[in-house]
């Protein structure tokens, strides 16, 4: 029932503007609703999902390649850069791996 009223959806669920050759299905618990390439960036819980993966990743991710300068109680100026970088690529990740799941090609 659903799907099909989703597959006969032709705007965006956010801002209404007419979908082309790829939308994206993105779920939050059991509603399913159709969007544009730029509101699926924008979906909340995508965002959130995408953030708790990040933190949890990124957290992983500098213990192994900084550990031994953060418990040696050193904090060089490049781990400025360096660690916001290592939990930036879990969500551009965790991101792009939830949209290109969710796209949906028209099926005309
Ligand atoms: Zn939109």
């Amino acid at each position: 029932m659903a799907s099909v009223a989703v597959a006969a959806q032709t705007t965006c669920s956010r801002c209404h503007a007419t979908l082309g050759g790829s939308r994206y299905e993105l779920r939050a618990g059991e509603e399913r609703r159709l969007h544009c390439l730029r509101c699926g960036f924008l979906y909340p819980p995508m965002v959130r999902r995408s953030l708790l993966i990040a933190l949890l990743v990124g957290t992983v991710l500098t213990a192994i390649n900084q550990g031994n300068l953060l418990v040696a109680g050193d904090f060089p100026a490049a781990l400025y850069w360096k660690i916001p970088l290592t939990y930036s690529v879990p969500f551009c990740v965790a991101t792009t791996g939830a949209l290109l799941n969710a796209r949906v090609r028209r099926s005309l």
